[in-house]
Order: structure tokens, then C-alpha cells, then sequence
């Protein structure tokens, strides 16, 4: 730390992204990103677009968000593009919050919540999860605090249904619920119908996961226009050029092409299903995930030491040096040949243990 560094932020602990190596060619099951190339047609659209580069970016990113509120059966009013869901997420925490209105989030979440917390100097409660991981929406009934809740949450991949969550959202009328929907394509209820009848839900989504656009950074936020509003004065505040020309154009033709994208969810939840089925019968526990990841720990391994085991045999997968899941490892799933490589290497470790 510089001497010249704001005392605000002296006890500030960043986010730590899961590795990006650099050194060898890794089967790379750590960062829930998709196996599958954007579609042809992004391909295109952005080498097109780069023609362009010397003009700024609609600061309004209106064809992106008039596409999105077709899909999403919302007005444009209603939408939000930001540089990934991250950049929406902090607008939302810096919003709706403040020292008489404190954050609430599940202990075991997403690890940026706390830091998007602590950044902006925000009070937070971390609710613990249920032993078998899940969140108990009961927790969450008339808080008296902004609501942070991922869905399906991460890196569990459990899901709540639309009417717990409804639940939630109707007991905290005075109150933002925002509901991270990630992982939302890949099997979970989206809470978006939800929006028309409540003016205090934000449902936040992103192109990084199902849609194969996590180097172009997108993501969207959905809600009433009052807090869309809201959003607006943070984005213009900070950066309204905060999605570029390329970006925009990549999203818009991403969802050109829907069919390609919602298949290859389709075939990551059945490989999802397979990957759960075969650690099973190696003895895991593994969740129910219904996101494009999952979650297991073996009584034979530690977490940390399977993590290791399988990096050196070429394999990332993501261990977080946190209490509670210390034991496990979040693993993201990728082409079926990719799950098959995995289990098999996994076989060996096993077999090496006897
Ligand atoms: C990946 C992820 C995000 C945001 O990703 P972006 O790439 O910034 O859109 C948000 N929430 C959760 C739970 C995630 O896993």
C-alpha cells in the first residue's frame, strides 16, 4: 500500500477472481465460463463494429435494451445494460443502501457481495445457509434491509422457486430484494414475471455464463423504471459510456441467435446431470445444482488436496479457503468430453489414495 492511499480503504480485501493462467493449457473447470464460441454471427458483428471505434458508444445502449425488453416482456424503461452484472450489482448495493438500510446475503454466496458492501463503506448481515446448504426463505421474510440473494445461488447451484422468492419480495415492500439470476438459464425459475407487479425487485442477469460473452463483459438489470432510474443517475455518475460499441453489438446479436445459445444451456444441464450421477458413484455429495457448475466433497479427500491433485494433472477447478465449504470444490461443467476427462482423472486420485 502507497502512502498516498485513502485511509477509507486501508482495510479493504479485494475480490479474488479465480485463476486465469497463463502458463500451460489447462481443461478449465474454474470460472463457470461456457465451453461453446459465441455464435457466428457475434463473431461477425464485432470485427464489423470495430470499424467504428473512434465514436463513443450510445451512452443509452437503446438496441440492446429494446432486444432484451422484447425477449424479457418488459419496456425499455425497464432495463439496464452495465460493463457485466458486477458493474450492476454495485450501482444496485451503492442505490438501496446505506447506514440505516443494511445489506442481507446468505454467508456462503457470491464473494463479491461482501466487497461491493465494504467498498462502499455499507452494513451487512450474513444469514447462514441450512445444513444442507439451502438458504431458508424464512430468513428473509420482513427484513428491513436490501435483499441480496443469488438464483440459483452460487457455489452451491441451489435453487429457490419463483413463489419463495415471490414470498420474499411481497414481505419486504419497503425494502429492494435484488435477485442475482446468474446462473438462471441453466434450470432455475426466473423471477422476472415478478416484476410487473412489484415496484421493489431488481432482477440482475449476464451474458457471461449461458450466452459465451465473458471477455465482452455484459450484463442487465430488470426492474421498475423508478429504480431503473435510479441506476441511471449512479451509471451517469461514474461512467455512461460503461458498455462499449462492441460489447453492445456482440449482445444484440447474441440474442439474434437465442436458439443456439438456450441449446447449448441444454446440453450443459445434461452434461450437469451426468457429471452429479458419476460423482455420486464415486462416493461425493454433491448438490442439486441447477446452474452450469457443481458443488462436491468427498470424505476420503480434502477439497484442497483434490483441487491440487487435479491441477497438476492439467485440470482447474475452483477450492475456496473458506470455513464451512473448505471441503469442496466448485466445478464448472463443460463439454461431455471435458466431464468424462474429469471423471476419469478423478478415478485415478481415488485409486492413487488406497
Ligand atoms: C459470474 C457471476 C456474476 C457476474 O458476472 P459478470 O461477468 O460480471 O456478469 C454475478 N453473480 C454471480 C453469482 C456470478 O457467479
Amino acid at each position: 500500500m502507497s502512502s498516498f492511499f485513502s485511509k477509507k480503504y486501508k482495510d479493504l480485501v479485494p475480490y479474488t477472481p479465480g485463476e486465469q493462467p497463463r502458463d500451460k493449457k489447462y481443461i478449465k473447470l474454474n470460472t463457470n465460463e461456457s465451453p461453446f464460441p459465441p455464435s457466428k454471427n457475434v463473431f461477425r458483428a464485432v470485427k464489423n463494429e470495430a470499424k467504428n471505434l473512434q465514436l463513443y458508444s450510445d451512452p443509452e445502449s437503446s438496441r440492446i435494451r429494446m432486444a432484451l425488453a422484447k425477449k424479457y416482456g418488459v419496456e425499455k424503461e425497464n432495463v439496464i445494460v452495465g460493463n457485466g452484472s458486477d458493474e450492476i450489482l454495485n450501482f444496485a448495493f451503492m442505490a438501496f443502501s446505506d447506514e440505516d438500510t443494511p445489506l442481507v446475503f446468505p454467508d456462503i454466496s457470491y464473494g463479491f457481495y461482501p466487497v461491493f458492501a465494504k467498498v462502499n463503506n455499507l452494513p451487512y448481515e450474513e444469514k447462514p445457509l441450512n445444513e444442507e446448504f439451502k438458504i431458508s426463505p424464512d430468513d428473509y421474510i420482513k427484513t428491513g434491509k436490501t435483499v441480496v440473494i443469488a438464483n440459483p445461488n452460487a457455489p452451491t447451484g441451489l435453487a429457490l422457486s419463483k413463489s419463495d422468492i415471490e414470498k420474499i419480495v411481497l414481505s419486504n415492500k419497503d425494502n429492494i430484494v435484488i435477485i442475482d439470476e446468474a446462473y438462471v438459464d441453466f434450470g432455475a425459475e426466473s423471477a422476472v414475471p415478478l416484476i410487473k407487479k412489484y415496484k421493489n425487485l431488481l432482477v440482475t442477469q449476464t451474458f457471461s455464463k449461458s450466452r459465451s460473452m465473458a471477455g465482452a463483459r455484459l450484463g442487465f438489470g430488470i426492474g421498475s423504471e423508478e429504480i431503473i432510474k435510479d441506476l441511471n443517475t449512479l451509471r451517469y455518475s461514474t461512467n455512461p459510456y460503461n458498455v462499449n460499441k462492441m460489447t453492445e453489438k456482440a449482445g444484440y446479436e447474441a440474442l439474434l441467435s437465442d436458439d443456439y445459445y438456450m441449446k447449448n444451456c441444454e446440453i450443459i444441464s445434461q452434461n450437469r446431470d451426468f457429471t452429479i450421477k458419476q460423482l455420486r458413484s464415486l462416493g461425493f455429495s454433491v448438490t442439486d445444482s441447477k446452474a452450469n457448475f457443481v458443488f462436491a466433497s468427498h470424505e476420503k479427500i480434502d477439497g484442497k488436496a483434490l483441487y491440487l491433485a487435479l491441477k497438476e494433472r492439467g485440470i482447474l477447478v475452483r477450492h475456496f479457503d473458506k470455513e464451512k465449504i473448505q471441503n469442496y470444490n466448485r466445478i464448472t461443467i463443460g463439454t461431455m468430453k471435458q466431464m468424462k476427462k474429469l471423471i476419469e482423472n478423478i478415478k485415478e486420485i481415488l485409486e492413487e489414495l488406497k
